[in-house]
């Protein structure tokens, strides 16, 4: 059976290490600014966890909640406010923002040495051209990052990797990420031929795609690791009537009994992303007193 990677620990490790940075910081706390627009219950939820991990860190911590019917001109009144606030570090805005909104344009407007979301333009290109060391990466991919060096060490020279899902949020950063640390990388999606032969092919397999349990453990190489991005939430009437419960892309007992490593869902990567928000904020902060960029 597969080893199976603890996201809990793992992001913990990483908050503990934001918790000592942020107290080594003299006379300046890092400053989140999280902003969210309408009702949507999954991003409520989302927001009022990224703002307390914020506060357990010892962060400036500010939500800016707007109405549905903000309009576009305002939300990026209040970016612009955001970028000009020496007290805020990293800006982040919850998606999916209302339909009358251009949510490329509001990211685009957000400051890139504050694009905690790494989703900014000047982001996206560094990590494309490999500048890791001045890049915000997108807090997800940078995750599952963690989680594969605590398997396989930074290095990861002469591997193969597969990803499944070519997202500009999780797909194709993890991709970048891989081939930066020297895999041999094969972005797959919904148009690829034979997608069970390719994953054989993996050493390092990720399934970022939101299909529930899509991926058979015949679909994996002996001996692979497995990062398991999916979260899916599907009926369990085992449970009781109209309960659910989450399952990732991965079909998990399967590929356990297959890989030599595995991210459970839950308990993955889903801990990661905040945790990696954490240590983004900070950074942020450190390069903004002018001192060095932190590693994670
Ligand atoms: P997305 O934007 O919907 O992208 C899904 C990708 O999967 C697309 O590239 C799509 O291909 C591909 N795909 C869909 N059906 C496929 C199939 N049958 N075979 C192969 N590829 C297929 O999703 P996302 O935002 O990247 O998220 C992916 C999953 O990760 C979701 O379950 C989401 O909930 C989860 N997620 C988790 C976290 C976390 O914190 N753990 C964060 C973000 C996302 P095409 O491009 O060809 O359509």
């Amino acid at each position: 059976m597969a080893d199976v990677i603890d996201g809990k620990k793992v992001a913990e490790d990483v908050v503990g290490k934001v918790k000592a940075l942020t107290a080594a910081l003299a006379g300046t706390k890092p400053g989140l600014a999280v902003v969210i627009v309408g009702e949507d219950p999954a991003s409520q939820v989302y927001v009022a966890s990224k703002s307390r991990t914020a506060k357990e860190c010892g962060f400036h911590s500010v939500q800016h909640t707007l109405k549905a019917q903000t309009s576009e001109a305002e939300l990026l009144g209040i970016i612009a406010d955001l970028n000009a606030d020496p007290a805020i570090h990293g800006i982040l805005v919850q998606l999916p923002l209302p339909d009358h909104i251009d949510a490329g344009k509001v990211i685009q407007a957000i400051a890139p040495e504050k694009d905690v979301d790494g989703f900014h333009f000047i982001n996206v290109g560094k990590l494309g051209a490999g500048e890791l060391e001045t890049a915000f990466v997108p807090c997800t991919p940078a995750g599952s990052m963690l989680l594969i060096e605590r398997v396989r060490g930074k290095d990861l020279s002469g591997l193969n990797a597969v990803v499944v899902g070519r997202s500009n949020i999780v797909g194709k950063p993890m991709a970048n990420l891989l081939l930066a640390a020297n895999c041999t990388v094969t972005i797959a999606h919904s148009r690829t031929k034979d997608l069970p032969a390719l994953a054989r092919t993996a050493d390092i397999l990720v399934a970022a795609v939101g299909r529930p349990e899509m991926i058979k453990g015949d679909w994996v190489k002996p001996g692979a690791t497995v990062i398991d991005v999916g979260i899916n939430r599907i009926p369990a009437p085992e449970k009781g009537e109209g309960k659910t419960r989450l399952v990732g892309d991965v079909a998990y007992a399967e590929a356990a009994a297959v890989a030599s490593a595995i991210t459970p869902v839950p308990g993955g990567v889903g801990p990661m992303t905040i945790a990696m928000l954490m240590a983004n904020t900070v950074i942020s902060a450190y390069l903004a007193a002018g001192l060095d960029r932190p590693s994670f």
